[in-house]
């Protein structure tokens, strides 16, 4: 099976990619828009220099190869939320290309980072169809990557890479993503155009993975198509006959020139999934279980920064995976008394987070060495032969230890000294 993908997703940038228009959310239709992104004859573009920017910096994100100059093209075809019949995007001369995306144990290629405008949206109500053209004009970016993807659990976290890296690009991942997505478990490639958002992403991948299994099944062989995803039957249906590159006009776009981007987006920003990888490799760490931290959570990445001297790196990593678990942010206040307890090797329960909220002491019980070595000594005796076993191999009380140092919360090291001087008096 190969999968893959086209994402479409807007750019942070104040305003449009073209004119001056606001990109911010508005109820009233058509209240942002200009003789530029509606598209009258005569209105030229004026291209919008943030919006390069962070596409050349997701483009170095991403590991593609980034050109000093790119250019814009014409893609011609008649549409009715393209009232001027062609959509500015790029080609050839696009921001990015042969980049990658890096799972935990494989890289998805990127084929291409393309900047393009958003065309207007289309209502459709009572019988009219109707335009709203605030959205035209928004810049995107599409990401193309090889078919890499083999298997449903790279596609997600494919998805999930890609999400984190552009959320520390400071495109907002909350938005409704837009993905076309090719899929062929033949040789045949079946597209399925404007899947709107990552579950849906995910259903019309199920979907399409078990209508073309079954379809091989019974000896047939999937077609090459382009279908359509409905979200409320969770179902794929044949749409119409895609237009292949060659029925699309291709034209060189007059009105912008060849644009310099060198000086753009010089301190090439952190990767979410190289720092990740290089904490894993530095404390023999898990890279997803970093990544999973510390995607979409900056404060969680300054607090492993942070930290790394004070405490050590795993327990501020299962510090911060106990305020996953009970959805608290990474910056809040309680995040330091959580590390303390953690320290400790203190359990932390609902309760015990409850009395930190709430400002409450939580009472660190204190056992005696006694206590301790009374506990040592009931598991030794269940076992007449350990303490022999125990000359020739100190590895055979190492489950002792831990049992020691999780029930009274003391560090394994403390745990070896008791066994060892219980063992000693025996
Ligand atoms: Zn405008």
């Amino acid at each position: 099976m190969k999968i893959g993908l086209e994402v479409h997703v807007a750019l942070p940038t104040k305003t449009k990619l073209f004119c001056s228009d606001s990109t911010a959310e508005t109820k009233e239709p058509n209240s942002q828009i200009c003789p530029i992104c509606v598209g009258f004859p005569g209105s030229r573009p004026v291209l919008n220099k943030e919006a390069v920017r962070v596409a050349k910096s997701i483009a170095i994100a991403l590991n593609c190869s980034v050109k000093d100059k790119i250019s814009f093209i014409r893609k011609v075809y008649f549409y009715p939320d393209l009232p001027k019949s062609f959509q500015i995007t790029q080609l050839s001369e696009s921001i990015g290309s042969e980049g990658s995306i890096e799972l935990e144990k494989k890289k998805i290629r990127i084929r291409r980072i393309q900047i393009e405008e958003d065309p207007a949206q289309i209502i459709r109500e009572g019988g009219y169809t109707l335009l709203d053209f605030n959205r035209s004009g928004t810049p995107l970016v599409e990401i193309v990557t090889e078919p890499d993807i083999t298997t449903e659990e790279e596609l997600r976290e494919t998805v999930f890479t890609l999400r984190t890296i552009l959320h520390y690009q400071g495109v907002d991942v909350n938005q409704e993503i837009k993905t076309d997505l090719n899929i062929s478990l033949a040789e045949d490639r079946v597209e399925i155009k404007n899947v709107t958002g990552i579950k849906n992403l995910i259903a019309a991948a199920q979907y399409e993975i078990a209508r073309q299994g079954a379809i091989i099944e019974k000896g047939g062989v999937p077609e090459k198509e382009t279908r359509s995803f409905d979200a409320a039957s969770g179902t794929t249906k044949a749409s119409r006959k895609k237009e292949s590159e060659e029925e699309y006009g291709f034209i060189y776009e007059p009105d912008l020139t060849v644009y310099d981007t060198k000086n753009l987006a010089e301190n090439a920003m952190r990767i979410p999934t190289k720092i990740a990888r290089d904490l894993a490799v530095k404390h023999n760490a898990n890279y997803k279980t970093i990544l999973e931290l510390i995607a979409f959570d900056t404060g969680a990445l300054n607090l492993i920064s942070t930290f790394e001297d004070e405490f050590s790196f795993n327990t501020i990593i299962a510090s911060l995976e106990i305020m996953k678990r009970f959805g608290e942010p990474s910056n809040s206040n309680v995040f330091k008394e959580i590390l303390n307890l953690t320290d400790q090797k203190i359990d932390i329960t609902r309760e015990v987070l409850k009395k930190i909220k709430s400002g409450d002491k939580v009472e660190i019980k204190k056992f005696s060495e006694s206590q301790i070595d009374e506990t040592i000594r009931k598991m030794l005796n269940s076992d007449a032969t350990i303490v022999e076993k125990y000359k020739k191999n100190k590895n055979v009380v190492n489950f002792i230890i831990g049992t020691i140092s999780k029930k009274y919360g003391i560090q394994p090291r403390e745990a070896a000294v008791r066994v060892e001087s219980v063992i000693n008096k025996l």
